[in-house]
């Protein structure tokens, strides 16, 4: 295996990364427990694939009631082949988008659509993609030979899936959010799902634009100091701060893996060491 460990980035708005940190020193311990206690030369465990099952964060709303388990399985050759072909020529969110709707069979017993891949917040997706390739490859994601970059030892490590920081939501049907603004503004916001992301996947070349894209579908009103509502204000009208601020409390309050945020303490020069984990990290050079 080949790690790559930068390419893509899952949580790009628009050409801007938000570190949505969430308890990174947790990763750290379990990583650097994992690291310590494979010193001996012990072979790697081979997990058995199989657990097909996952419960989102948000799910579905069908009639009012929210369904969040989720049925994913195992990628096969032909999936393979396809994953590939997505890739020719194309984008990360293409292949992306390509492994979420091979590797979900259902969510809350319906199969698994575009409509559907649409209506699931962005971290649910990110969520179902870590619950695909455990299905394929079981929970352990292997490093080998990693260079460290502080000290330029070798690294060997293995880093469990369920190590990876995530971020809950504290009330899962909770779908509107305040952030406060500059002058006593409040904006009411809803989270970015997968509509939102093939929106502004279909924006080229303009960070502005795609901001304003997600700005103009996710923010629902803001409420001035003197208690003006302005519904669906266009994005352009919101000052550049405001439009940072939001921005990153859409990052920061999807839930769902931070695949961005893993990292290791490396024990032999004591430097903590970055770890982003990739598509291709995540399947073997996919
Ligand atoms: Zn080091």
């Amino acid at each position: 295996m080949t790690p790559d460990i930068v390419l893509p980035d899952f949580e790009t708005f628009a050409g801007q990364t938000y570190k949505g940190l969430d308890q990174p020193e947790e990763a750290t311990a379990a990583t650097q427990a994992l690291l310590t206690g494979d010193r001996e030369g012990e072979q790697p465990r081979i997990d058995a694939p199989g657990d097909n099952q996952v419960t989102l964060e948000r799910g579905i709303n069908r009639d009012g009631t929210w369904y969040r388990d989720a049925e994913v399985r195992e990628l096969t050759g032909s999936d393979e082949e396809a994953i590939a072909a997505a890739g020719v020529g194309s984008s990360p969110y293409r292949v992306f988008e390509t492994v979420l709707m091979r590797g979900v069979v259902a969510i809350g017993g319906e199969p698994m659509t575009r409509k559907v891949a649409g209506e699931l917040l962005i971290g649910d997706r990110e969520l179902l993609i870590m619950a695909i390739r455990r299905a394929s490859f079981g929970e352990n994601l292997e490093f080998e030979r990693l260079p460290c970059p502080h000290c330029e030892e070798l690294v060997d490590l293995t880093v469990p899936l369920s190590a990876i920081p995530f971020t809950h939501l504290d009330d899962p049907e909770r779908v509107e959010f305040e952030v406060f603004l500059r002058k006593g503004a409040t904006g009411v916001v809803r989270l970015p799902n997968g509509a939102d992301q093939e929106a502004v996947f279909g924006i080229k070349g303009n960070p502005a634009r795609q901001d304003s894209e997600i700005l103009g579908r996710c923010v629902l009103r803001v409420v001035l100091a003197d208690g003006t509502e302005i519904r669906r204000p266009p994005a352009q009208t919101l000052s550049m701060a405001d439009r940072q601020t939001l921005l990153r409390h859409l990052a920061d309050l999807q839930p769902g893996p931070r695949y961005g945020d893993m990292s290791f303490a490396h024990d032999a020069c004591g430097e903590e060491v970055p770890l982003p984990i990739s598509l291709a990290t995540l399947f073997r050079g996919l």
